[in-house]
């Protein structure tokens, strides 16, 4: 036990410098943006590779920029998996680790796993999905969704603000966009996919715990709501003559805080109001609010949605106003595997005491490929709850005992195979 801390503690120090070592490979100087398939991105693979290789990898790019390095224990079978993994892309002027560090852990695990040299009955692989963020085409999990065969071609003809579409920038990455099916996994063929992640939030903090294990990720709506009325002067419109949609969306806002305020687990959020003209001396014509609802319980949130959209249409019809809803996205909540979130509990609990069990608010590759694959997230806590942002932090002693925790979950998994 010694020797494995001793080990995990050397590990997690190579694992923070070479974060550091990564985010210096930018699209833009001064600051850390690495969007899908740029020049940075090319460094970014010139870099992990290496470090791959050295562990004792063997490397692909698969056709949607997936960077895969394939390490096979003794008496391994090369056909069944263990994937470990997250995302190499950034948000733009992002932080060192959101992604990075799953992928860097992975490879820091096959580091311990080879140290010892201990059978393990299939191949471990470490996985940096090449977009998750949705930055450069507008559009999620480009990396993942391939993986699970669920990247349809047409997207293929998205492009991005120089006109260069995601089929160009694969082939000018160096790879085939067009033998996408080759990337999605064949069924049954990966065990398990662990995505170790900043938790990106504030609860591991305040609890004062170092890891946590996720349960499910939060399904989510996003939709705004139009209520437009006539303007006018405000100064010669009397109160009784007006129908201002402003009061309304304020109020309605506050109704949505009440809401998500009174129901386990709900999160719900106005994050942007436009108001037209937005003038001091007018009367507003039309406000749009937006909203943003999120929890683990799908029926618990669709409710919640119907709710407030029913209130919005009430309050509309008090203030004589017309009301236009858009939907924008939707997507269901995503549940773990069940006895993979128990396995990784318990190796949290035989390393550092008994974990929080979470949901995730934000989205992840592990919400894509668990429509294919048993699939489990580790959270390490987030200092500050920060995160999309340079200030973004992690650890090294989180990182130590998340190292610790998932070769100990490895091996209990191989136990059982
Ligand atoms: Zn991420």
């Amino acid at each position: 036990m010694v020797n494995e801390r001793s080990l995990s503690q050397r590990l997690a120090a190579d694992v923070m410098q070479r974060c550091d070592v990564l985010g210096r490979c930018s699209d833009e100087p001064g600051r850390l943006t690495r969007t899908f398939c740029s020049v940075a991105m090319r460094d970014a693979h010139r870099l992990v590779t290496g470090w791959m290789e050295a562990a004792g990898m063997s490397v692909r790019i698969d056709a949607a920029g997936n960077l895969i390095g394939n390490y096979l224990p003794p008496e391994s079978n090369p056909q069944r998996r263990v994937l470990i993994g997250s995302h190499l892309d950034t948000v733009a002027d992002a932080g060192r680790y959101d992604g990075i560090l799953g992928v860097v852990m992975g490879i820091a695990v096959v580091e311990a796993l080879r140290e010892s040299n201990q059978s393990l009955p299939w191949a471990i692989e470490v996985i940096g999905f090449s977009e998750e963020e949705g930055v450069r085409f507008r559009t999620p999990f480009i990396g993942s969704r391939a993986l699970a065969g669920t990247l349809d071609a047409g997207m293929l003809t998205l492009c991005d603000d120089t006109g260069v579409s995601i089929s160009q920038a694969l082939d000018h990455f160096g790879c085939d966009p067009h033998a996408m099916d080759a990337c999605s996994a064949t069924p049954g063929s990966i065990v398990a996919y662990l995505e170790p992640h900043i938790e990106q939030g504030p609860l591991l903090e305040s609890l004062d715990e170092p890891l946590g294990v996720v349960t499910a990720i939060a399904g989510q709506t996003r939709l705004t709501v139009e209520w437009a009325g006539e303007g006018g002067h405000a100064g010669t419109a009397p109160m009784n003559l007006r129908n201002d949609p402003l009061p309304i969306a304020g109020r309605w806002a506050v109704a949505v805080e009440e809401a998500a305020r009174s129901t386990p687990g709900l999160v719900a959020t106005v994050g942007r109001l436009s108001v037209d003209p937005n003038v001091p001396n007018c009367i507003p014509r039309c406000v749009t609010a937006s909203l943003d609802v999120r929890h683990q319980e799908d029926a618990v949130r669709i409710a919640a949605v119907d709710k407030l959209l029913t209130l919005a249409d009430e309050l509309a019809r008090g203030a004589n106003l017309a009301m236009r809803i858009e939907r924008q996205h939707e997507h269901s909540a995503v549940a773990m595997d069940p006895r993979l979130v128990e396995g990784l509990a318990k190796s949290v609990a035989s390393c550092t005491g008994d974990p929080q069990r979470m949901v995730s608010g934000a989205g992840h590759d592990a919400g894509v490929v668990a429509t294919v694959a048993p699939t489990a997230m580790l959270f390490l806590r987030s200092p500050g709850g920060v995160s999309h942002h340079p200030a973004e932090a992690v650890q090294e002693s989180d990182v130590a005992l998340g190292l610790q925790v998932l070769v100990h979950f490895i091996h209990a998994l191989a136990s059982e195979a």
